[in-house]
């Protein structure tokens, strides 16, 4: 290793990159479309620029990067990318190098060991996972009894907001009578958290372990409330699909209700503008299922944004960014909301937590009156025949 001037100059770092990504960080060849389309470009001067990273690991120039830490996994840039370079996995395998270093961002070290020592990252104790749901009585999962595990994860197990959208499933579940456990103090998270910030491979270690779980339960289908547990379920697990099959819950309510005698009672009578959570709608293609549930509720008018569906413009949670300060002028959800008042919309529904955070918190910030975040387990819940 050579040091110039006040750059490290690491002849390790781009050999490490390509082991890490399997050689498919390689074939980037400087385009920039990938900076062009990355939603940092909508409330930034100075761009996030991937392909800038990309280069400075050719060079072996590794520096503390806060911009690193920048990417919401969004996945905007990918389908645009004309060397197919998988860009989320390179900014992944970009910060384990920071973690091997031991230079990330302050503040993160302690979140990985909250998911340690605690099994959540919200520094809260094992114990009252399940206190949300202390008065719902709900069964351990058996798989003799149940057809479904319902997986409630970290965010809606100690979010106080979120604690909202698992007690509306529970609810709509128990209406429809479908059969349903869960695994209580003994849910594993995820790791997503983990796996998005870069620690390859302590996320590897949790995810090995939750396969086990999952087998030793004998879990088959898995219900999870946040996409972002469904999508590294079923995109970054061992065994998925083998022993368990993840399902987002709004994919499983489509696939056991009857739409042609309604499902639902009572009026709605509100417009609706739907905000598709990137790991939902554009890393798994899944922006039918929702939308089917909202037209099904009577009353409900659903408006599009101008950019939705493989366009929907990401809130700024995803990526570990929930776990860190965003300037109050960069707050992508600030866009998305203003964007979802201009169609006349009196609530955005959306089908994940950290999209309810951030789109509420903007909603506040910004003052816009008359405009309210449900998830779309909540506002079904508020028309099931009691
Ligand atoms: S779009 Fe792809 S090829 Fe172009 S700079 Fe970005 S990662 Fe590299
Ligand atoms: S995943 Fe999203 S935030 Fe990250 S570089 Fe691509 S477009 Fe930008």
């Amino acid at each position: 290793m050579e040091t110039v001037d006040h750059l490290v100059l690491d002849d390790e770092c781009w050999e490490e990159l390509l082991t890490l990504t399997e050689g498919e960080a390689a074939p980037c060849f400087q385009c920039g479309v990938c900076t062009a389309s990355c939603p940092w470009g909508l409330v930034r001067d100075e761009t996030f620029s991937v392909r800038m990273l990309i280069r400075k690991a050719q060079l072996g120039i590794l520096e503390e990067q806060e911009e690193l830490w920048l990417c919401t996994t969004c996945s905007q840039c990918e389908p645009y990318c004309p060397r197919g370079v998988p860009i989320i996995e390179v900014i992944q395998a970009l910060r384990y190098l920071m973690w091997k270093r031991r230079t990330t961002l302050d503040g993160l070290p302690s979140l990985l060991w909250s998911v340690y020592w605690n099994n959540n990252p919200w520094f809260q104790p094992p114990s009252q996972r399940m206190q949300w749901a202390a008065a719902l009585d709900l069964p351990d999962y058996d798989p003799d009894q149940h057809e479904i595990l319902l997986y409630i994860g970290c965010t809606a197990s100690y979010d106080r907001r979120a604690q909202r959208l698992a007690h509306s499933l529970t609810q709509i579940l128990r209406t429809h009578q479908i059969p349903f456990g869960v695994l209580g103090e003994n849910e594993p998270c995820c790791g997503e958290t983990v796996l998005r910030l870069g620690h390859l491979p302590y996320f590897m270690e949790i995810a090995e372990a939750g396969a086990k779980i999952f087998r030793d339960r004998g879990v088959g289908k898995l219900i999870a409330i946040s996409p972002h547990c469904y999508d590294v379920f079923l995109n970054h697990y061992p065994e998925v699909n083998e022993t368990f099959e993840p399902l987002h819950y709004t994919e499983y309510l489509t696939s056991i209700m009857d739409w042609g005698e309604s499902q639902f009672q009572g009026s709605y009578d509100r417009i609706v503008t739907y905000q598709d959570p990137c790991f939902l709608g554009r890393r798994n293609q899944c922006f039918d299922a929702p939308r089917e549930i909202l037209k099904n509720i009577p009353g409900l008018t659903l408006v599009e944004m101008d950019n939705s569906g493989p366009d929907g413009l990401c809130c700024g949670g995803g990526g570990g960014r929930m776990w860190m300060e965003t300037a109050p002028d960069e707050r992508f959800s600030d866009l998305r909301v203003q964007e979802a008042a201009s169609t006349g919309a009196s609530i955005i529904a959306t089908a994940c937590p950290y999209c309810i955070t951030c789109l509420e918190d903007s909603i506040k910030s910004l003052d816009i009156e008359g405009l309210e975040v449900l998830d779309i387990a909540e506002i079904a819940a508020k028309t099931l025949p009691r």
